[in-house]
């Protein structure tokens, strides 16, 4: 996604200009990863745009930075106003959000603990031109080489941006290999997520994802599928899954802030089902869309309006 500039950026506590948010190209994040991030959305809804989960991300945040033991200086209040108030600026009926935790300038060597801790918010638009393709046609995804962390090696659970080096290996082979994504085995060899994306499957007429010891982040997103799931009557199941599950496999898709509920079409060059969107695939989109657009009952526990 080319990034589209938006008027201001909350930057270490105030709103400034877009170009005025910038860094010493010595922060210590720069060099050694010590930075988190979350990426949430705001969805226009018939009560304005509204951001989709905030509660969960702004936890989320928090809990990747006692993981890695970054300091943040704000509280959870304040980082959720901070979010409200930037897209409120910004003017965004939707857009994409990116709070960023990272430390700064100050000195240099691994041990950070001279360095300020910093915090932006941006918002920016965010629309895939072949929006209509990826939800329902989907992706064709191949298996990465590349292993998910180990458990005692980088904290998967953290959206740590070290964790990404990881991702960013996985998206450039599967690129490499004519894949529009890479899903990836964790090192015991059961499956763990995509890139980006945790991962879902359908077969024999239950849900399957694997669990939070598969070295996955727990998706926002993922959260609100499981809900969606359990509402529609299906057996839900947060199992480990095998590779050969993957092959097994009715149907299977993504689900993601960005990749929202993205139907999975092929694994390895292998149809998943009948090569298209399945059926529980589509009522399953056809929900969370429902649900983003504050149309059904349980949109109110998920959408934070903007303007209050
Ligand atoms: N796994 C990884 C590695 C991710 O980066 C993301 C995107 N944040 C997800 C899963 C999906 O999480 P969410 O639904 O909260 O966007």
């Amino acid at each position: 996604m080319k990034l589209t500039p938006s008027r201001s950026i909350w930057f270490n506590g105030r709103l400034v200009p877009w170009d005025q948010a910038q860094v010493h190209v010595l922060s210590h994040a720069l060099h050694y990863a010590s930075s988190v991030f979350e990426g949430l959305r705001a969805y226009p809804t018939p009560r304005g745009p509204a951001v989709f989960g905030l509660d969960a991300h702004v936890d989320r945040l928090f809990t990747s930075c006692k993981i890695v033991r970054l300091p943040i200086p704000y509280d959870r209040s304040r980082i959720r106003s901070a979010i409200l108030e930037t897209v409120r600026e910004n003017g965004h009926e939707a857009c994409y959000i990116r709070p960023l935790v990272w430390r700064g300038y100050g000195a240099l060597g691994v041990w950070p603990d001279e360095n300020p801790v910093e915090v932006a918010i941006a918002t920016f638009p965010w629309n895939r031109s072949n929006e209509k393709d990826l939800r329902e046609k989907g992706v064709g995804v191949g298996v990465s080489s590349w292993r998910r962390m180990a458990p005692d090696t980088l904290p998967a659970m953290a959206k740590a941006s070290g964790n990404y080096l990881n991702s960013a290996l996985v998206v450039a082979e599967a690129k490499r290999h004519g894949y529009d994504e890479g899903l990836v085995l964790n090192v015991e060899g059961y499956v763990s997520e995509g890139s980006g994306q945790n991962i879902f499957l359908v077969q024999a007429g239950a849900l399957w994802t694997p669990p939070i010891a598969a070295s996955i982040l727990a998706g926002v997103t993922r959260a609100c599928v499981l809900q969606i799931g359990r509402e529609l009557g299906l057996s839900v199941r947060e199992e480990r899954l095998p590779r050969e599950m993957l092959y097994a496999a009715d149907e299977a898709f993504f689900s993601g802030t960005v990749a929202e509920i993205t139907p999975i079409h092929s694994i390895d060059g292998l149809p998943v089902g009948e090569g298209k969107r399945g059926p529980v695939t589509q009522r399953i989109q056809e929900r969370f869309f429902a649900l983003t657009r504050g149309e059904t009952a349980e949109a109110r526990a998920w959408l934070t309006p903007v303007r209050s």
